[in-house]
């Protein structure tokens, strides 16, 4: 189902609004943040050269880094008096990437997400179980503001409480469900363990997102909750959830809400830009947002745009494919952005380890596992002597107490600043792989 009338835009109509639009929001950005006026001026282009979509390539790209040396508010358009809402994804060093909406800006958040919804088939009539996270996370009020809007019900119980979520998903009558799609696998297998059968559920729809997945899991989750799985794409610097949406029609490729955003693929290697079913780099342009408008920033995720065609579910809007990794080394363990590079700022902070280090993620039963593993120095070594283990290898004598600490100490160090948990194998000097070109620190073993 179409939400509002402007998702049926198509052709020159749409292209003359989204022109519109970008003229304004250069001008805009060009005039009230100190960074795009410098920005521009090293392209050596002005908001006068914007005169066709086509120029948009002649504007600079905005990047995360961007965003982090104009921490917290420099990249904001507004006077604070007219921000209402702060959120904030995970940064690279630990300090996040902060994010502010008008009233305006939030009002716009909440249509795009009422078109998600409906998209999916929900209505007024459905009940929303929303199990994205609320916080400074974009996914739990981006979903709630929209079935709101849509005038659906929304049950905000946030991410976790595992067993809460399976009796509401009973009681309540739950006709759709938010959250990542690790965690709807996650909820199933718990449920089925109390006995649970969910093909009798009231739950007919999911709209998964945040994190990558797979067909093969689509079809996992479809079968065992009896229901249609949606996949739902979002970034907060963006706006939050509701940038791209699959529909229940077709679900293949994701529309992206155009009247509100550009998006272009690009090579990552040479920023240039590549025509629709490249497989590339994406790149957005808010072309609506007031408080915090982006000009072509550099999403890093991986994917492919299609071409605009009209799509039985009425929309013209073009498609993205999912997204099939990532131009950076950002990793999502369960719905959490980490950066390596934070972990080994962590890392380097204990005198007591080595700093070689390797982060393995596996996904166990449905969820992800990040264990960090790290090396003691030779002095620390000496201190907690060591044991022969039965294969001949010499290990940590890890029953000492000062094996205890350290690893405790970097596990709480690691949530506190990246807000992620971590199993922590401390292992002897020398002992992990050492790397002459550039070091392999990620093991990702998940299968998904
Ligand atoms: P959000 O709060 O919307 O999750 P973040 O900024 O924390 O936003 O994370 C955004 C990133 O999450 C995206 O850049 C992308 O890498 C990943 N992501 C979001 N939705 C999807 C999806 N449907 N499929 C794959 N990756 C996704
Ligand atoms: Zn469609």
């Amino acid at each position: 189902m179409i939400f509002d009338e402007n998702e049926l835009l198509s052709g020159e109509k749409l292209k003359k609004l989204q022109l519109e639009r970008l003229q304004k929001t250069v001008k805009n950005v060009y005039e009230n943040v100190a960074f795009y006026k410098n920005a521009f001026e090293k392209k050596g282009v002005k908001p006068d050269d914007i005169k066709s979509l086509e120029d948009i390539t002649k504007l600079p790209f905005t990047t995360k880094q961007d965003l982090r040396d104009n921490y917290p508010y420099g990249m904001f358009t507004v006077p604070m008096e007219k921000i209402v809402r702060i959120h904030a994804s995970s940064g690279t060093t630990g300090k996040p990437t902060v994010c502010g909406y008008t009233q305006n800006d939030i009002e716009t958040w909440s249509i795009l997400m009422a078109r998600v919804f409906a998209a999916a088939g929900v209505t007024k009539n459905d009940i929303v179980q929303n199990a994205y996270g609320y916080g400074l996370f974009t996914g739990g009020l981006g979903a709630h503001y929209g079935a709101e809007k849509l005038g659906a019900a929304v049950v905000p119980i946030s991410g976790g409480n595992t067993k809460k979520q399976i009796q509401l998903l009973g009681d309540f009558g739950s006709t759709c469900l938010t959250c990542t799609p690790s965690f709807a696998l996650y909820l199933y297998d718990a449920g089925k363990e109390l006995g649970v059968d969910f093909s009798k559920l009231p739950l007919k729809v999911a709209i998964l997102g945040a994190e990558p997945w797979s067909e093969g899991m689509r079809k996992e989750i479809e079968e065992k909750l009896s229901i249609d799985a949606i996949n739902l794409y979002g970034l907060s610097e963006i706006i939050g959830p509701g940038v791209s949406f699959e529909c229940i029609e077709e679900k293949s490729g994701m529309h992206i809400n155009e009247d509100h955003f550009i998006a272009e693929i690009i090579d990552p290697a040479t920023g240039e830009q590549l025509p629709y079913g490249s497989k590339g780099e994406l790149v957005i342009t808010t072309i609506t947002k007031e408080a915090f408008p982006l000009i072509r920033y550099r999403t890093k995720d991986i994917t492919v745009l299609s071409e605009p065609a009209k799509c039985s579910c009425g929309r013209s809007f073009a498609k993205m494919a999912r997204v099939t990794g990532r131009s950076d080394d950002m990793l999502i363990i369960r719905g959490v952005n980490v950066f390596p590079s934070q972990v080994e700022d962590v890392i380097t902070k204990f005198s007591s380890l080595s700093g070689h280090y390797q982060l393995v993620i596996k996904r166990e039963g449905r969820l992800d596992t990040l264990t960090i593993e790290v090396e003691a120095t030779d002095e620390f070594a000496r201190s907690v002597g060591s044991v022969v283990m039965s294969d001949g290898t010499e290990a940590l004598a890890v029953t000492h107490e000062k094996v205890e600490a350290l690893k405790h100490n970097l596990k709480k160090d690691i949530k506190d600043l990246i807000g992620v948990t971590t199993e922590v194998k401390l292992f002897m000097p020398k002992t992990l792989p050492r790397f002459e070109g550039k070091a392999k620190r990620v093991i990702d073993k998940r299968v998904i």
